[in-house]
């Protein structure tokens, strides 16, 4: 099946008793047994729900892989995804990562022991440097928050084979319409289904997805065991975003295209992050990688002064200023203060996140309509 069709149908079976067409919200904590242990797969909710089965299925289905495991944030996905770690491990990390992954690693993770690295890996070769026999695992994003660098996923992909080191590729900013990075050989998927999934700014969520049946074995058992489960209401909404996932992820992409290379133009934008345009030094790699370029697009103002970037904030309408990405609707927000707030000043400089920066969730609004916003707000 083809990705627009999988979108549609992948995970769809009709209800069992009543031949719903679509998978009822099983609003239940427990199933009744007909006798002690004797069931059809459904005991207690925290274990199984048929509304996340539903949704876990097409998940798997869309990153072609053959497990998928629901949890209730983005966040609780790559929590489940660190536990494997001990005290001693060594983990390789992109330096411009996403805050929250960041804090996650730092604050919780690394006072526990665990020893974590972050390196540009848009250099796939400096990977050679930072791997050493303590490593167990490479956190990837691709493209990356907010500065949407592309990672070479197949170079660090043979760097780590036969090591058993675990790739994982954080594929939020992407979603599966854009890449399948288990197709290229990466061993876990993450998600924060809140975004593109989800795609209409109304719930919290994450997924991770994997084709190792070992690997899914001991996320599935984190999963129950540690209990960060989304409820079936919030796996309904998901299902019902991926439907339009293809269409919405089409229009994201042209209308991010369009807002790039009309800031590009405009003489009071200075440097424009989009790995669309031709002059992103990860052009060549994401048109190879990617099936297009997405829905994010940073820019600087030539004056880069925190106020400058207030200025034109305040002065959007249509982009609303706000956390979060991948709705329908348009977004701008302001990194340094806002998703890398909690990484410390000198180091987010470092990661070329300055006070200048805007970054754009570019909706699905008509693009006239967010060409004109611009142009208002910046003028
Ligand atoms: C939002 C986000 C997360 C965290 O997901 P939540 O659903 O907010 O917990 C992780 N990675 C990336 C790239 C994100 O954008």
């Amino acid at each position: 099946m083809k990705f627009a069709t999988k979108v549609i149908h992948a995970g769809m079976e009709p209800d069992p008793s009543t031949g719903a067409i679509i998978p009822p919200i099983y609003q239940t904590s427990t199933f009744v047994q007909e006798g002690p242990g004797v069931h059809k797969g459904y005991t207690y909710a925290r274990s199984h729900n048929p509304t996340r089965t539903a949704l876990q299925t097409a998940l798997a289905s869309l990153e072609n892989g053959r497990h998928a495991l629901c949890f209730g944030s983005g966040m609780a996905a790559i929590d489940a995804a660190l536990r494997s770690l001990k005290p001693g491990d060594e983990v390789v990390a992109t330096a411009d990562i996403y805050g929250g992954t960041y804090r996650l690693m730092n604050q919780i993770y690394a006072p526990m022991g665990v020893i974590f690295r972050f390196v540009d890996l848009t250099d796939a070769e400096a990977l050679h440097t930072h791997i050493g026999p303590g490593t167990k695992m490479i956190w990837m994003e691709t493209p990356t928050n907010p500065l949407l660098k592309i990672i070479d996923l197949e170079a660090v992909v043979k760097h780590c084979q036969n090591r058993g080191i675990i790739t994982v590729v954080d594929n939020t900013f992407a979603s599966p319409y854009l890449q399948t990075p288990l197709d290229i050989g990466v061993d876990l998927v993450m998600h924060s289904a809140t975004k593109y999934l989800g795609g209409h700014s109304d719930v919290i969520m994450g997924a991770l997805i994997t084709n190792d049946d070992e690997l899914a074995q001991r996320l599935a058992f984190v999963q129950n065991t540690t209990g960060a489960v989304p409820g079936p209401q919030d796996c309904f909404l998901v299902l019902r975003g991926l439907k339009t996932l293809a269409l919405r992820m089409e229009r994201h992409g042209q209308n991010a295209m369009k807002v790039a290379h009309w800031l590009d133009l405009h003489p009071k934008v200075g440097a424009v992050y989009y790995p669309g345009l031709p002059q992103h030094p990860g052009h060549a790699l994401a048109s190879r990688q990617m099936r297009d370029f997405g829905g994010m697009v940073s820019f600087e103002l030539k004056d880069q002064r925190y106020e400058e970037a207030l200025r034109v904030m305040k002065g959007l309408e249509l982009f609303a200023l706000g956390e979060s990405l991948g709705g329908v609707e348009s977004l701008c927000a302001h990194p340094a203060s806002m998703s890398h707030g909690s990484v410390p000043k000198a180091e987010r400089e470092a990661m070329g996140i300055s006070d200048g920066l805007i970054r754009l969730s570019v909706g699905i609004e008509d693009i006239a309509d967010l060409l004109g916003d611009l142009e208002r707000a910046i003028a």
